[in-house]
């Protein structure tokens, strides 16, 4: 292996929203499989503003429960 993926996956925005199709079988099953959830988190890293968005708002929640849950 040298880091690519040896099945052909695609990732887009489609009326519906974030659409995508691999020829793996768990993607052919219409499921977001392994190869999709890295192709994904590729172009997330390369494309921060909004991104880098909801990993934000996460952060703060995470926060917030240790916070709470310190008592
Ligand atoms: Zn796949």
């Amino acid at each position: 292996m040298r880091g690519t993926v040896p099945y052909g996956v695609v990732l887009w925005l489609g009326d519906g929203g974030l659409d995508w199709t691999c020829s793996c079988p768990v993607g052919e099953a219409g499921d977001f499989c392994k190869h999709c959830v890295a192709l994904a988190c590729a172009v997330a890293e390369r494309e921060p503003p909004d991104a880098r968005t909801p990993r934000t708002r996460a952060t703060e929640a995470a926060s917030r429960r240790s916070t709470s849950g310190s008592t």
